[in-house]
């Protein structure tokens, strides 16, 4: 029995000065408390009590490299006597953009920020001011940051989110204005027709197309094929912004993201997580005549942090790494992934236990249904109680799942992770039972 006992005390103290005792309201899922730690390595963590951890939950996703790479820890360190943020230029950020706008075909331009949230609602106002138009199609079970503007229909339950063919949008936190997202118009993922439909009636006023182009944050669902290129042409057609959200996906399904496994080309993306390899950094990419209106028209986009020194030097350490001998790193950590799949898939066969395992090798779900979701209406039908049991007997056994049992992958999880994953996997499924 692993024993919790030092962070249960620090759980309590700290809650008495720290609102909830936490710094997002993601991280309450811990159990028995959200968890201390006193270190990362590599694929491991190390928590307050003395357990290790194999963490497959990377930060939720930006410790692509493992905890504390070396190479990035260093290149960090050799900046830190240099200060950290001017108010004024310097060279990493000229670097760091060079190197963006090398990698990404659709990266004409980058302007850099510091989180997902804001580096998306930079996208939104770009797209409105450079269309003159204002609606914004979002699709349910897709996450973009907290704010009022886009923290709509994230994972609305079914009885409140109306009938699949017209969407209700349903605001996902109280204290959100409803004057923030009513240009939010919401469908449903995965579906051309439904957004073609859409297109046909409101198509003059919809300023962009928002999507992560892999669903992850509301159950791990790939793009039908020709999805996206189709979702590509309708916005073209129609005059309207096709904006990837690849804060996830970004770095992470492959050196161009998912516009580069999946074959589109978005008028805007926006990158962060993977792309500093654990330190904070948001990207907007996308279209010269599009980026250029933040200086030419006075789109307006500030943030003290940006472009930080620390960070800069972090992800031009990564993308170095990422990015060398045509991202090599990618396939082997692809051929690890597919390998934790598969074993956990066979060991779901062997306990009798109803398993879905879906996404790509480097972020995937373990998804307690017997069918395979293609949308989030179907992936909200999945066992969601039962897969905060297994993420909870995968803890006991060593192996750290976010409560939806996803699996995010780093370089550093070897041969030998895998190996000791899936034994402790075996033992969990065993706990839980068929
Ligand atoms: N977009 C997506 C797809 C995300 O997954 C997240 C964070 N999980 C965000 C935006 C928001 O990013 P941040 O937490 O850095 O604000």
């Amino acid at each position: 029995m692993r024993r919790y006992q030092r962070s249960i005390e620090l759980y309590e103290e700290t809650s008495k000065y720290l609102a909830g005792g936490v710094s997002s309201n993601v991280r309450y899922g811990g159990a028995p408390v959200p968890l201390f730690f006193e270190r990362g390595e590599g694929a491991r963590l190390y928590d307050v009590d003395g357990n290790v951890h194999i963490d497959y939950v990377l930060g939720n996703g930006p410790a692509i490299l493992g905890h504390a790479p070396p190479r990035v820890i260093a290149a960090v360190a050799e900046t830190l006597s240099l200060g950290q943020t001017y108010a004024g230029q310097h060279g990493r950020e000229l670097a760091l953009a060079r190197m963006m706008t090398d990698l990404l075909p659709s990266a004409e331009l980058v302007r850099f920020a510091t989180s997902g949230t804001e580096a998306v609602q930079m996208a939104l106002r770009l797209a409105r001011a450079f269309t003159g138009r204002d609606r914004i199609v979002k699709f349910e079970g897709h996450y973009h940051g907290w704010t009022d503007s886009v923290y709509v229909s994230c994972r609305p339950s079914p009885n409140e989110a109306g009938p699949a063919e017209a969407p209700v949008p349903v605001a996902e936190s109280p204290g959100m204005s409803p004057g923030a997202y009513e240009s939010l118009l919401i469908t449903g993922w995965n579906d051309l027709d439904a957004l073609a439909r859409l297109f046909e009636t409101r198509g003059s006023e919809i300023a962009a197309v928002l999507m992560e182009p892999m669903m992850v944050n509301g159950g791990a669902i790939l793009p039908q094929p020709g999805y996206l290129q189709g979702v590509q042409e309708l916005c073209a057609r129609h005059g309207a912004l096709f904006i990837c959200d690849e804060v996830i996906t970004g770095f992470r399904l492959g050196l161009e993201g998912a516009q580069g496994r999946f074959g589109v080309r978005p008028d805007l993306s926006i990158f962060a997580k993977a792309v500093a390899a654990g330190f904070p950094l948001a990207v907007v990419a996308g279209r010269r005549d599009i980026l250029e209106t933040l200086q030419t028209r006075g789109v307006m986009h500030g943030g003290t942090y940006n472009g930080n020194v620390q960070s800069m030097a972090a992800a031009i350490a990564a993308l170095e790494i990422l990015s060398a001998d045509g991202g090599a790193v990618y396939a082997a950590m692809e051929e690890r992934g597919t390998r934790l799949m598969k074993g956990l898939r066979g060991l779901a066969d062997k306990h009798g236990i109803e398993m879905v395992v879906q996404g790509v090798p480097t972020i995937f779900q373990a998804m307690f249904t017997k069918t395979s979701p293609g949308n989030y209406r179907e992936a909200a039908a999945m066992d969601r109680d039962r897969a905060l049991v297994f993420s909870r007997a995968l803890q006991a056994e060593g192996v750290r799942v976010n409560p939806r049992c996803s699996f995010f992958l780093s370089t550093a999880h070897d041969d030998a992770i895998i190996d000791e994953t899936l034994a402790g996997a075996d033992r969990a499924m065993a706990e839980i039972g068929a």
